[in-house]
């Protein structure tokens, strides 16, 4: 699988009817939550949270859309609603699962999406599986996309190749607006990689430090960034957009300030996206088996002092884009345990000696040794040639 995101050029009309879909499904979405919460009270307990929301979905087609105040629901695409009882369904399946929180409503606040695809295909005759490919948007080259349900938009990157996809999404990121799909064709992997091994030490200070030496840092330019950020909050610190409840309407200025802050929370996440992406190829290019270590990302970050470094290095953004790669590039992405001793051990000797996190230099107090490194290079060089049962595939 290999998906597409690019950046929509938009007027002002298109604009707000993308916002409008947006609200759409966010209304559609708050509306489920709420009667899935509500359902608990008086319905029976054993119907399944799939079955409750395919019900709610009913009462929304049947009941709630047909209400006159609702009009406005029947100019937009019936695939948002759609998809925004899929997402719901999904919500409460990872809950369930323990892989995320209770699912949280939706606000305008932290930015928009929606999805539209096109229906299922042409069923040739009763009981006969749909003829392939109809149920897909055909994108020809160019800076021109059509949605299905929606109109033709332009595209501020060309799309160089003929592709179909099924599934749209449309997304909002501070004031710019952005459509990803997903397309089946496969990069194919290159089969040459320069270096057999690789081990890489993620770290506090730098960004990743390697076993052949070489070393990739955060550009200046997140913290700088993230300073502006911090004034630009602490200036408007007394700032709220309204209040709903005493009926007070959002100053122009308060707009102007939580679009502004919105912005610059867009800029730190693309410098980082950038940095790491950029990284991640360039690592799974060069190397054929990449040893990281399993950390515990998120006992780190409830450690305050580590929390601020560990998210800015996006430790776990980092491994993600290494195992999604994988088929991209034709590589290995290998877990070391995460008891094993990488920075505390010799990378010549093996001897085991206590470190501090603030020792920036490896030196071994073996007599016989003395070797001297780079904190973090002794560690990738340690994690390169970690023993087979300490290795796990991720
Ligand atoms: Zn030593």
């Amino acid at each position: 699988m290999y998906a597409i995101k690019r950046e929509l050029k938009l007027n002002k009309v298109e604009t707000s009817l993308l916002r409008g879909n947006a609200g759409f499904k966010r209304w559609v979405y708050n509306f489920g939550l709420d009667l899935v919460q509500a359902s608990w009270e008086f319905v029976d307990i054993q119907a399944s949270d799939a079955k409750r929301i395919d019900a709610i979905k009913k009462v929304f087609t049947q009941v709630t859309m047909q209400k006159p105040e609702n009009v406005w629901m029947k100019k937009y695409p019936s695939t948002v609603y759609q998809s925004a009882f899929i997402d719901l369904k999904r919500a409460f399946a990872r809950w369930r699962e323990g892989l995320s929180g209770f699912p949280c409503k939706k606000s305008k606040k932290k930015g928009d999406s929606f999805t539209v695809y096109k229906t299922a295909g042409v069923y040739p005759a009763k009981g006969q599986p749909p003829i392939p490919f109809t149920n897909r948007v055909v994108i020809s080259p160019g800076k021109q996309i059509k949605l299905p349900g929606l109109k033709e938009f332009r595209l501020k990157e060309r799309i160089d190749f003929y592709c179909s996809s099924q599934t749209f999404t449309v997304s909002r990121t501070a004031n710019k607006w952005f459509v990803s799909f997903v397309l089946d064709a496969e990069k194919v992997p290159p089969i040459i990689h320069p270096i057999e091994r690789i081990g890489v030490d993620l770290g506090v200070k730098a960004l990743a430090t390697c076993s052949d030496g070489s070393k990739y840092d955060m550009p200046v330019a997140t913290t700088r960034a993230k300073t502006k950020l911090g004034k630009l909050q602490w200036r408007n610190r007394n700032k709220t957009l309204g209040s709903k409840k005493l009926k007070i309407s959002a100053s122009k200025n308060a707009c102007k300030y939580y679009n502004a802050t919105a912005r610059q929370h867009a800029r730190i996440a693309n410098i980082r996206q950038d940095t790491t992406q950029k990284m991640t190829t360039d690592l799974s290019r060069k190397a054929y088996a990449i040893r990281i270590e399993d950390l515990n990302v998120s006992g780190m970050i409830a450690n305050q002092k580590l929390a601020s470094a560990v998210s800015n290095n996006c430790f776990y953004e980092i491994r993600r884009q290494l195992i999604y790669k994988q088929a991209h590039y034709g590589t290995k992405v290998e877990l070391v345990d995460k008891w094993y001793p990488s920075s505390k051990k010799c990378s010549r000797c093996s001897h085991i000696q206590p470190m501090k996190l603030s020792e920036r230099v490896f030196q071994c107090q073996n007599p016989q040794c003395g070797h001297i490194q780079d904190r973090d290079e002794n560690a990738a060089v340690n994690l390169e040639f970690a023993p087979d049962d300490k290795v796990r595939l991720a």
